[in-house]
């Protein structure tokens, strides 16, 4: 079984964490754990994360040590698949001992006339308040929009992947038996101009970037483990129900009609559905804490075609 599985932010940062090293570890090596008592030996597997609070961590330090000297997004968006990719590795090579872990530098390539690039929508780093946006905003240029979960944040593009230009090596790493690490924070995004990739700054979602990766290596499943335990209609209302198996039409329908939150389960559900109409494979969203059964596909919304 080729798997692709993608990890959420409670994969390296619980609520209520204080976001140390310490924890991070704690919750890295929980997360591998699991999935290391969750797969046989003969499955294939990719690893993909996301990046959103550590890329916007990175950028705040920068620019508040020496804005001058700060880096650039792409630039974090490559240390953050550093930063993950190498706890990740060496976790595994922990929990997994059989298999060897390598980490995939990757770039996505996004079209440069993405509407997403006079419009961003994709929240980074912390919450700030009103008054401490305004500053940000006028200090360093920054775009700040209204968090629906409180406070404001900073918002960077998010444009669509449409190609995952490290491919062909991660291809060959899989069929090596290789875990491979790889489309960290949905990767580093770049565009084309003629024959040249040139960076740009923006932080690709990493559901739809994982999507892409997964069909690129025609995995069987494509497993998204988050913190919640799948997909409900009406979620956090009264009449809230929660999805077990679902058609991919039927999904498709219920997105259609905006059921689903741009930024947390919206690109979840469009990557799943884009995953299973382009390769009749499953999708599966589900609890990163009840992973043994998720990939299973006996918890969790599981999306078929
Ligand atoms: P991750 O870090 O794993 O990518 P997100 O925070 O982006 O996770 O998305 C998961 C969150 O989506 C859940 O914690 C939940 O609060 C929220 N959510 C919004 N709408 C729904 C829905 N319809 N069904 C389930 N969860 C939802
Ligand atoms: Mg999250």
């Amino acid at each position: 079984m080729k798997l692709l599985i993608a990890l959420g932010g409670n994969a390296i940062l619980r609520k209520g964490d204080k976001g140390s090293v310490d924890d991070q570890w704690k919750n890295i090596n929980n997360a591998v754990e699991i999935i290391a008592k969750s797969i046989e030996s003969e499955d294939n597997m990719v690893i993909t994360h996301g990046n959103g609070p550590q890329v916007g961590y990175l950028l705040e330090m920068m620019h508040s040590m020496n804005s001058e000297r700060a880096l650039t997004i792409d630039i974090a968006d490559a240390m953050t698949q550093g930063w993950i990719g190498y706890m990740l590795q060496q976790s595994f090579s922990n929990y997994l001992k059989d298999r060897k872990t390598i980490s995939v530098l990757t770039r996505t390539l996004v079209l440069d006339n993405d509407k997403e690039f006079s419009n961003p929508t994709k929240y980074v780093g912390s919450y700030f308040t009103r008054d401490q946006a305004e500053r940000l905003s006028k200090e360093f240029g920054w775009v700040f929009k209204e968090d629906p979960r409180g406070g404001y944040r900073r918002v960077v593009p998010s444009p669509m992947p449409v190609d995952i230009l490290e491919i062909d090596i991660i291809k060959k790493l899989l069929d090596e038996k290789y875990v491979v690490i790889a489309a960290g924070g949905g990767g580093i995004p770049v565009i084309k101009r003629k024959d040249s990739y040139i960076p740009v700054e923006a932080v690709i979602d990493k559901d739809l970037a994982s999507s892409l990766l997964a069909t690129k290596i025609k995995a069987d499943k494509f497993i998204i483990l988050t913190d919640v335990k799948g997909v409900a209609i009406n979620y956090g209302k009264k009449d809230e129900i929660w999805l077990e198996k679902v058609s991919v039409s039927e999904l498709h329908d219920l997105y259609k009609k905006g059921m689903f939150p741009e930024g947390s389960m919206g690109p979840k559900v469009l990557a799943s559905i884009k995953f299973v109409e382009s390769t009749n494979g499953i999708a599966i969203i589900g609890d990163l804490d009840d992973a043994r059964n998720v990939i299973k596909g006996l918890s969790g919304t599981v999306i078929v075609p």
